[in-house]
């Protein structure tokens, strides 16, 4: 029997992650399958109870299920516990760790696939939700000049930066969108769910810099933060290699091989 992973989410049908993965189990020739599971939206610690006794090895966890599944795991890295969400849990005779590849995916995807050096940089973090929350502390150990947190509703944006002021030599700082005004930044990363709808956000044109980059947490679309962002000369990345990523961290998570991620970031493209 090969070992059992799965994603876990609400809606599910339009994972990427079952295609992901199977990707790099063949490419690293692991004995492994990996499901989609629809967990009932009031039922996801029984959809995961059921997985772990089924055999199940180690599981992904999205939308709407990453507080829950923070809650439920044993023991939490640090990582996960500076986000307060889980997207990966590992199973190990009962036990339940959580890990969140979500900073760390982001990272990787802006060092090594972009080429993007984030140390001296200013970086704009647009949104103070669970994605947001998620990359900041990986951001700020890579040491960059200023990590300005903006958010629509300001004060989850202070709250935001209080929480995580010490945890890395850069301090990070917030705002609303109005105080960006005049401002510029080597990196804007756009971490807000309005890449789901058609809404723009109300940015000052002078925010993207020719030699900069724009970054769409959001992938599959062309979203109104891309198009401001090209408007301005910027160049632009979308999310799929943060999902990727994430991916390849959790599979080395599980796995202890790191498979390459450039094919299969091609191979969805
Ligand atoms: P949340 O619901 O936790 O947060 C939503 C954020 O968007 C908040 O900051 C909210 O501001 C802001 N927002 C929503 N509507 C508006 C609006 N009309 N104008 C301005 N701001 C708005 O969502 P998540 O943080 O979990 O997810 C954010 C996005 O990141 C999603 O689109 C998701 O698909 C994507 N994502 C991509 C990943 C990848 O691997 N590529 C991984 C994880 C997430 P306010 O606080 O004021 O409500």
């Amino acid at each position: 029997m090969p070992d059992r992973y799965a994603v876990f989410g609400n809606p599910i049908s339009h994972s990427k992650s079952p295609r992901i993965h199977a990707l790099f189990a063949a490419q690293t020739q692991q004995d492994m399958s990996y499901d989609a599971i629809l967990a009932p939206l009031d039922g996801f610690a029984t959809a995961i109870n059921n997985f772990m006794a089924a055999g199940g090895r180690g599981a992904n966890v999205t939308v709407p299920f990453k507080e829950e599944a923070f809650k439920l795991a044993t023991t939490l890295t640090a990582r996960a516990q500076a986000a307060c969400a889980v997207n990966t849990l590992s199973f190990h005779e009962g036990a339940i760790s959580g890990d969140n590849t979500d900073g760390a995916g982001l990272v990787r995807d802006l060092k090594s696939n972009l080429g993007f050096d984030l140390a001296a940089k200013r970086i704009l973090l647009l949104g103070a939700g669970g994605a947001a929350r998620g990359v900041i502390l990986p951001l700020l150990e890579e040491k960059p000049a200023t990590l300005i947190i903006a958010n629509r509703t300001e004060e989850k944006a202070f709250r935001l930066a209080l929480e995580f002021a010490g945890r890395a030599d850069t301090l990070p700082e917030a705002c609303g969108f109005a105080q960006l005004a005049g401002q510029s930044f080597d990196l804007v990363i756009n971490a807000t769910s309005t890449g789901l709808s058609d809404i723009a956000l109300p940015l000052p044109p002078h925010l993207f810099v020719a030699r900069g980059l724009a970054y769409e947490m959001v992938y599959g679309r062309e979203t109104p933060f891309m198009k401001q962002a090209r408007a301005a000369g910027c160049r632009v990345a979308d999310g799929l290699g943060m999902l990727v990523e994430q991916a390849a961290e959790a599979f080395f998570t599980w796995r202890g091989v790191r498979p390459v991620s450039v094919p299969v970031l091609a191979a969805l493209r």
